[in-house]
């Protein structure tokens, strides 16, 4: 994939990724916005940490999950 380079949240979406790459990233904005559910209380309250790390804001449940959304494929 050639080379690696970190970006910040803006600059995921900048013009040279490809039109196969947009629509996964479609795909990835479409996950973050709905609502993830805690896998400990069941409360819609997750809110991520830092990439791959999620927490629970009513049972303060902390897990390691995906990059951009907590769980799943
Ligand atoms: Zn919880």
């Amino acid at each position: 994939m050639g080379k690696t380079k970190k970006v910040g949240t803006a600059g995921r979406y900048g013009v040279r990724y490809g039109l196969k790459l947009r629509n996964k990233l479609l795909e990835v904005e479409r996950k973050q916005k709905i609502k993830h559910e805690c896998p400990k209380c069941h409360k819609l309250q997750l809110k991520r940490l830092a990439v791959g790390i999620w927490a629970c804001r009513k049972c303060n449940h902390q897990f390691a999950g995906r990059a951009y959304w907590p769980i799943g494929e």
